[in-house]
């Protein structure tokens, strides 16, 4: 299977891309962000394309290690008849980076489009605000070769437009894609909104064509969609040739240039992209892929890990957090920089577990407050009464009365139920306010035992 996708995605900008109507389009009544140049009225004159969108497109190109179009680029019409489209053409642009490359599957262009509006057959009504919106378009070679191979492409994708600050992510994702089997023609998929989606169409579509090829039936070079609720593609029109859309440059709109001052410019602001900054952080701090994948998955994340470890073991930080500090982030339904967690936070919280002023069990419990309260680590381990770790004596003599009071579990113990003994441990932690070591807590127990 060879598979190549087109995204498209809103760049985030305030106003559009050839006017100043505002661009939130969904929580304001439908047609009130609209003017005659998002309409594209007869005669309207659009203003130079948005240069905060322009230097998104280049950014998000640069991300994808994108060359840059070194002459100048414009905008063309691209002629279709549809409801959400007034003028008949939307205006898109030449590729602005071209060659670029995201974990080897090799990008084709990167170019800038206007969103059109959203036509609702249903009720025979068309909403104008999204109408010139900026979009950016990413095209792949046919690289991926399988339904996974895709579904990895696009989480990256996601990731490298939500460090890019300039994107929309997801949430406005539109792909297209491509899939064709080896003797088979190429079909295309249109519109599918979210990763998920694009993964379960293109696991549908490779199942039909594998189906028609082995009954011989030839594969008809084709434009379907997917419908999600029944998980299917349906065929939508015969593939048009691009000689259909009629493009010619568009004469309304001042052609554009990237000088090398503000694309070197754009290289020194941007972040380094994810995909690269995993292998870094695999060499440089000895992480394991899956490790550094989940502590670069923010970008705010990542920046304060480098922070942390400038002061604390790198595996040591990276253990909490990936796994604890990850956990109750997920819980919270919080990123990082919603959370208010400063790398300061994590080093004090990181210095009280190493230096053993508390358990590992209370470490988890100060943890989970981290995000909810406003309090420095050490205030909270206070207020929560776990700072010190309990000497043996005391963990023997709560262990003693966790077995006194708790005969039913002992006999589960005896009959070799292992769960018991979690259950005797949870009670010394009880009695200790999770100030024991579990380690220790097993060993005394099994002793008692
Ligand atoms: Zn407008
Ligand atoms: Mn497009």
């Amino acid at each position: 299977m060879k598979c190549g996708l087109e995204i498209h995605v809103q760049l985030e900008t305030d106003s559009k891309l050839f006017c100043d109507c505002p661009t939130n389009y969904q929580d304001v009544p439908a047609n009130t962000n609209i003017c005659h140049v998002c309409l594209n009225q007869p005669g309207a004159k659009p203003f130079p394309t948005n240069e905060k969108a322009l230097e998104g497109a280049l950014k998000i190109a640069l991300m994808l290690d994108c060359k840059i179009a070194d002459d100048i680029t414009y905008f063309m019409r691209k002629h279709y008849n549809y409801p959400d489209l007034p003028s008949g053409y939307q205006r898109t642009s030449i590729p602005i980076g071209y060659e670029g490359d995201l974990n080897g599957v090799r990008i084709r262009e990167v170019h800038m489009e206007e969103d059109p509006g959203q036509y609702k057959p249903d009720l025979g009504l068309v909403d104008f605000n999204r109408s010139g919106i900026p979009l950016i378009e990413i095209v792949t070679e046919p690289d991926m070769n399988s339904p996974e191979e895709a579904r990895a492409f696009l989480r990256e994708l996601i990731r490298v437009l939500d460090y890019s600050g300039n994107a929309r992510g997801e949430g406005s994702m539109r792909a297209d894609v491509n899939i064709s089997l080896e003797g088979g023609k190429r079909v295309e998929i249109k519109n599918m909104n979210s990763i998920k989606g694009a993964y379960k169409a293109l696991k549908f579509e490779m199942v039909r064509q594998k189906n028609l090829l082995k009954r011989g039936v030839e594969v008809t070079q084709e434009t379907r969609a997917f419908l999600e609720a029944q998980m299917i593609t349906v065929s939508m029109r015969l593939k048009e040739e691009a000689e259909d859309y009629r493009y010619i440059p568009d004469p309304d709109l001042p052609p554009m240039l990237a000088e090398e001052e503000q694309i070197d410019s754009i290289k020194e602001r941007m972040p380094e992209p994810p995909h690269i900054k995993v292998k870094r952080f695999m060499k440089e701090y000895n992480l394991a892929e899956e490790h550094a994948k989940v502590i670069t998955s923010e970008l705010e994340l990542a920046d304060a890990f480098e922070e942390i470890v400038k002061q604390i073991d790198a595996e040591f930080a990276a253990l909490w957090m990936r796994d604890e500090l990850k956990r109750v982030l997920y819980y919270n339904k919080m990123s990082f920089a919603d959370s208010g967690i400063t790398p300061e936070n994590m080093v004090e919280f990181l210095q009280m577990v190493q230096k053993k002023e508390v358990t590992t069990k209370a470490g988890q419990r100060i943890i989970e407050q981290m995000p909810i309260s406003s309090k420095s680590p050490r205030a909270l381990a206070e207020e929560m009464g776990l700072v010190g770790i309990v000497n043996d004596d005391e963990v023997l003599q709560a262990a003693k009365q966790a077995i006194a009071e708790n005969p039913e579990a002992v006999s589960d113990y005896h009959e070799g139920k292992k769960a018991a003994l979690n259950f005797l441990v949870g009670q010394v932690m009880r009695l200790t306010r999770g100030k024991a070591e579990p380690g220790n807590t097993v060993q005394i127990l099994k002793e008692l035992l």
